[in-house]
């Protein structure tokens, strides 16, 4: 991404990164279904993105998360599973 569009897009508070082969986005910002217990809002319902059903897809995501909050701020965890 040309760095002028680069520094714009980040002045909006999202955070353009590439890691582990892909291209990230942080968007420092709560969604607005998060309920005040800290659940989703519209679980369940076809107005919540297909992507939220989809993230952390590795325990990678979760850690980049934590990392770029500071601390542990995701309660999702994997589990190592031996077949
Ligand atoms: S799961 Fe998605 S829609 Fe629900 S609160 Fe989180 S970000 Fe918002």
């Amino acid at each position: 991404m040309e760095a002028d569009r680069r520094h714009f897009v980040e002045l909006h508070g999202i955070r353009l990164f590439e890691q582990n082969g892909g291209a990230w986005a942080m968007i420092n910002a709560s969604c607005r279904h998060l309920t005040e217990e800290g659940r989703c809002g519209v679980f369940g319902s076809p107005e919540r993105p297909k992507t939220c059903e989809d993230f952390p897809f590795v325990q990678t995501d979760i850690d980049l998360v934590d990392e770029w909050a500071g601390s542990k701020v995701c309660s999702y965890s994997f589990e190592e599973v031996i077949v």
